[in-house]
Parts: C-alpha cells; structure tokens; sequence
C-alpha cells in the first residue's frame, strides 16, 4: 500500500493529536501512525483515569478525556489513521521522503512531524533466550486472535489488568487456564481478580502465586512446558502449548535513532522557531525534542505542535504568504472546521 501525503505524524500521542489540528486549520491533511492499537500514547497507556490539571483552559480531565477530546476537536480535518504500526524507515526522496512501517505500508511525504514521545512503546519481554525462539508462535506478548487459544493450555505471566481480563476471557475457549504472578500483589481491577478466583475455586483454572518462569521445554520445535520457580527454589513443571507475557510497555526510542537525526540522550534536537531537526523537512515535538529550556509537559508540546506547522506550510506550499488568522474570525479556519456559516 502506498500514500502521497503532504504530512506524516509519526506518534498518536497528545501532540501528534494537536499536530493534525494545528496542520489542519493551515489547510493541510495529514496522515498519523502509532505503533499502539490506539490513540493517546503516555495518557491513554499509562494514566488514562488520572486528573491532569494544567491543560491550559480545562481546569481537570483525566488522561483518556484530554485524548477524546482532542479526537474530537481533531474530527473536522480527516486525518488517516495507521494504529498498530510501527514506522521503521525514514529516507530522503525527490520532494520529501520515503517512510516505511513494519506493516509494509510505505508514504510519500512531503514533511514528517515526529512526535514519538518517550518512544515506541514496546512489551516488557520473557528473559529466557528459549522464549525468542517462539516468540509470535507459542510466546506472545499480545492476544490477536482469542480463537488461536482454542482447547489449548494457555499459561499466562503477570498480575495486571492485561493477565487477568485474559485469563478470564481465554477460560472461555482455553483448555485449561493457568496464571502466574511473582507475588500475592495483584494490580489487576480487583472485580477482574475475583473473577478469576471464582474459576479457580471451581478448579476451572489455576493461579499459581510468588511464580516466575524459569525455563521452556522445547520439543522439537513445540513448547510443551513451562518451569516455574517458586520460593525456596522449587520447580514446577506446568505443561503448556501457549505462553502469554503481560509484564507492560516499556517505551523505547527503536527505529527513531536509525533515521539519520541529531539524537541527544533519546531525544531529537530542534531549533526553538520551527521545531525542525537537522534534517530540513523532518520536524519534532512533544515529549521527544530537546532545546535549551525544554519541560515535557503537554502544553509545551501544542505549543511547538502551532510552530511546526506554520514551517511546515512554507515547505508543501512554497512561496504562498502564511497569514496568521484567528480561528474566531476567520472564514476560511471557519470552512476548514466545518462550522456553518
Ligand atoms: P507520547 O504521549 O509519549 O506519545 C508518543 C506516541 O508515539 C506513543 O503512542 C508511541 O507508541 C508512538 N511512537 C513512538 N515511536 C513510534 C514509531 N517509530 N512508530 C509509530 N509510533 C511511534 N504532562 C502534563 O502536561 N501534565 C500532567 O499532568 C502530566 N501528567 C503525567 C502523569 C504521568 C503518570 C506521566 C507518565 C506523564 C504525565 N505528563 C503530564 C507528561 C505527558 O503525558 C507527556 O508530556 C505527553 O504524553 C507527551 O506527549 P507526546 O505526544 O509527545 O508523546
């Protein structure tokens, strides 16, 4: 699949979010890709119900409100959403670049915001080097398809909300469930946590307590166990033809620092006028830019999402005047936020 586009957001985050209004209200349509399934990056993923209080004119929103909202607000300029990507390569071509994402889709782009943020978010993964070998096969750190699961035994590492809605929801179609966290600590909602002891008084499913996964048994190329250790160094051996890991998301800079960019300590340097890196064309904002000065707060992060774009206008329209309008008086902002005449 290939697209021509006059702007690629690579980020779903706040400010990759504010980047399509911001690009939007200039009269540009942008494309935006997110390695997660969804919208909102570090508000959506790692405090979606937490009170924000310093959005400049919204006294208190939660994490996941602040993100609806900007998908609302966001909703007039059509942007193309690509979830569940990963954008690896960046290279120059005749009038902009070449990206492509690990889904093979490739983009024409005439410019590129980067708004990474901390990162892609990646799965925290099993630390045993059995487990890469199977890793998309028998080891998984996701669930795409719950019927995969069907009539197999499934064991299932960690203790938040991720282990037990599937440990729940795979007790369904699974031959046998079994749970492991490393302690009795579980951050799971607590109503999901009883749900799943309700299986397991049943002796429909098991959790196994203070476990943590010591070895794979590997037969041929097939898992067939999996070694717990429990306290006191015992082993148990707990037969299994899939492993799920749900240990979190640890963000990581990944193919960013491939990109020919001026990195600085997992951040991107910018100028502080257009928010451009050293690559003309190619610009950063939010929580990944550094310059002197920088705070990784939201509102910097729109601020820098307004100056990008006007930079970016004089690039995919050339020698055009890019007027400052405001959006209460001007027609045309008007025509472009949809608002009736
Ligand atoms: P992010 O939110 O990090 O989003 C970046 C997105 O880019 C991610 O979704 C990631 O998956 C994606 N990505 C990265 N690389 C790639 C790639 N190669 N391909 C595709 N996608 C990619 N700030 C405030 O202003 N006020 C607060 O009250 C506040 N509270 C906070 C509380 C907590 C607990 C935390 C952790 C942060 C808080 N922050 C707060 C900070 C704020 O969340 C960040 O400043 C903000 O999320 C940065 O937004 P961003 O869009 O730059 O990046």
């Amino acid at each position: 699949m290939t697209i021509k586009t006059d702007a690629l957001i690579v980020g779903a985050g706040p400010c990759g979010l504010f980047q399509i209004f911001e690009l939007g209200l200039l009269g540009i349509k942008a494309e935006i890709v997110d390695s997660l399934p969804r919208v909102g990056g570090q508000c959506t993923e790692l405090y979606p119900d937490k009170p924000i209080y310093d959005i400049p004119g919204i006294p208190l929103c939660t994490g996941q409100g602040l993100v609806d909202s900007l998908m609302e607000q966001i909703e007039p300029f059509h942007a193309g959403f690509h979830l569940g990507e990963e954008v690896m390569e960046v290279s120059p071509e005749e009038g902009g670049f070449r990206v492509v994402t690990n889904a093979d889709k490739v983009f024409h782009a005439k410019t590129i915001f980067i708004a990474g943020g901390v990162g892609s978010f990646q799965p925290r993964r099993i630390r045993l080097p059995e487990a890469q070998e199977l890793e998309g096969t028998q080891v998984n750190y996701r669930v795409k398809d719950p019927a995969k699961y069907q009539g197999k035994r499934v064991v299932i590492l960690g203790g938040g909300d991720s282990a037990f809605d599937w440990a729940v929801a795979l007790q369904e179609v699974a031959e046998s469930v079994t749970l492991v966290h490393r302690s009795e600590q579980f951050r799971a909602a607590p109503a999901t946590v009883v749900a799943f002891r309700k299986f397991v008084d049943r002796g429909e499913a098991e959790l196994i307590e203070f476990g943590t996964a010591a070895a794979l048994k590997i037969e041929g190329d097939r898992l067939v166990s999996v070694d717990i250790k429990l306290p006191e160094d015992k082993i148990r051996t707990v037969p299994a033809d899939e492993l799920l890991a749900f240990f979190g998301l640890a963000p990581k800079l990944g193919p960013i620092a491939e990109w020919g960019l001026d990195v600085n300590r997992k951040t991107i340097n910018v100028d502080t006028e257009r928010f451009e890196t050293n690559i003309p064309g190619i610009f950063a904002i939010g929580d990944i830019n550094s310059y002197p000065g920088k705070k990784k707060l939201i509102l910097s992060g729109f601020h820098e999402a307004a100056l990008a774009a006007f930079a970016a206008k004089a690039i995919i329209e050339p020698g055009k005047k890019v007027h400052l309008q405001y959006t209460t008086t001007s027609p045309i902002m008007h025509k472009r936020l949809g608002v009736p005449d």
